[in-house]
């Protein structure tokens, strides 16, 4: 079976090494000259099945009205015009409740974990390292609020089976040694051990490195213009240089460009650009530098130890697809940095940016389109590495027919469609 895979980003890649895996040919569409170069570069690099969490959560619409009078915020909206983002944003609060954030958690987590496994096991079988590391994550609190706030995640992670340590100050020193030297307060942390955490780029390079070894091909600086189809099929893909590229089945993997992609096939995806930055420094002082990923839940950054160098990633920026650099952020990233961990040469650091195709529920778009030969994998958000080789190997059992090892329950389009009974206030809300 031929199956052209649109997108080379984690999730492209990942896609078309199951699809191989599975004896399926396989053709990579990429328009950049390498893979991973747009949002899957710089992440902040947690394989985090354990804060698998919406951000759509109960309390979030309050906090978001404070956060857009504050100065080191973590989310910034800026109205970009379209119908879309309002729509989107709606949708967003929608999913604000408890019952609805009880839902959305428990698929992001249960595809997850069940990604961790995939990426363990491939990471043994095609002998990959991508300065990965194995000793967990951790959620910093600030304040006692948020302390006593994470007992709701600590009910899901309960009723998931997913190990965690609730720690007091003396529990988060233990875990991380270098906090204390923090200048930032803090008074406890929700420690996951069974976390991990790496850098994407080099395990995306490296994974489409071993799937070519596979057979797949590669066709990089290619860009779609757009997707033929006739009626509910997909005949084919159209490039800016006016060649065709004809297959028996289509993935969709294009990140936050998916939906344009879409629109014109009369398919409308919810999957908005959330823009958000990173920063990569070296390692000058090992007392002062972090062992594994600390997530600081007041500015919802997270430091990464990656080998020798540190990423400090973070922000949400609704805007649109702006790419520029905003100064502003950079100062937000570095006062974290400096407030928990000294240790890096902030003068040397490597600013970026990069848009989270997200989903307002947070949940993926992952599996069959309504246009009968084109499958879609995109829509992870926040945890799009997390997500990455669970979402690919789910798809590839699906196009190549055979049975999931998870359920594939609330993870595909399905759920925004109007005879969902969880949806109709939406859908209803929007038209
Ligand atoms: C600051 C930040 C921190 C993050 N931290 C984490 C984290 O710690 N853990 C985690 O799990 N996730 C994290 N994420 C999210 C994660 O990085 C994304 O969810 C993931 O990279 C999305 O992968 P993707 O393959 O869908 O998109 P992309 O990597 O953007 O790949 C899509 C590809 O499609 C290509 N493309 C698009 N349109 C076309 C076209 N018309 N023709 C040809 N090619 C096209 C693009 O060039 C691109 O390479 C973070 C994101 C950001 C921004």
């Amino acid at each position: 079976m031929k199956v052209a895979v649109l997108g080379g980003g984690v999730i492209g890649i990942t896609t078309a090494w199951a699809l191989a895996q599975q004896g399926a040919e396989v053709t990579v569409i990429e328009r950049q000259a390498a893979p991973a170069m747009e949002t899957s570069y710089a992440n902040a690099g947690q394989v985090s099945p354990g804060y698998s969490t919406p951000w759509a959560a109960p309390g979030i619409p309050l906090k978001a009205m404070k956060w857009l009078f504050q100065r080191h915020a973590p989310l910034a909206i800026r109205l970009d015009g379209s119908w879309f983002q309002m729509r989107w944003m709606a949708q967003m609060l929608a999913n604000c409740s408890a019952p609805r954030y009880a839902i959305n958690k428990e698929r992001m987590m249960r595809l997850s974990e069940y990604s961790r496994d995939c990426l363990r096991s491939w990471r043994t079988q095609a002998d990959l390292h991508y300065d990965e590391c194995s000793a967990g994550t951790l959620q910093l609190f600030r304040t006692q609020a948020q302390l006593d706030a994470a007992q709701r995640d600590v009910e899901v992670l309960q009723a998931c089976g997913v190990p965690f340590e609730l720690l007091d100050r003396a529990g988060v020193m233990r875990a991380e040694p270098a906090l204390a030297n923090a200048s930032a307060p803090f008074c406890g942390g929700l420690r996951l051990p069974n976390d991990e955490t790496g850098d994407c780029h080099q395990f995306t390079t490296q994974l489409a490195a071993k799937a070519e070894q596979l057979g797949v091909r590669f066709l990089y600086g290619k860009t779609v213009e757009h997707l033929q189809h006739a009626g509910q099929h997909l005949e084919g893909i159209r490039f800016t240089d006016q060649s065709n590229l004809h297959a028996d089945r289509y993935v969709l993997a294009a990140g936050s460009y998916s939906r344009n992609l879409l629109l014109p096939l009369g398919l409308d995806i919810p999957v908005y650009p959330v823009k958000g930055y990173s920063l990569t420094l070296p390692i000058t002082n090992e007392a002062l530098a972090p062992q594994s990923t600390v997530l600081d839940e007041s500015y919802k950054i997270a430091v990464t130890r990656l080998g020798d160098r540190i990423r400090v990633g973070g922000m949400a920026e609704l805007g649109g697809f702006d790419l520029r650099l905003n100064p502003r952020r950079r100062q937000t990233l570095e006062k974290v940095t400096r407030e928990l961990f000294a240790g890096g040469d902030l003068q040397q650091a490597q600013f970026w940016t990069g848009l989270r195709p997200m989903t307002p529920d947070g949940t993926p778009l992952v599996g069959a389109s309504g246009i009968r030969n084109l499958y879609l994998n995109t829509g992870h958000g926040t945890l799009g590495w997390t997500m990455a080789c669970g979402s690919a190997q789910v798809l590839a059992d699906q196009i190549m027919g055979r049975q999931c090892a998870i359920s594939t329950e609330g993870l595909d389009m399905g759920r925004y469609s109007a005879h969902q009974p969880d949806n109709k206030s939406l859908v209803s809300a929007f038209g």
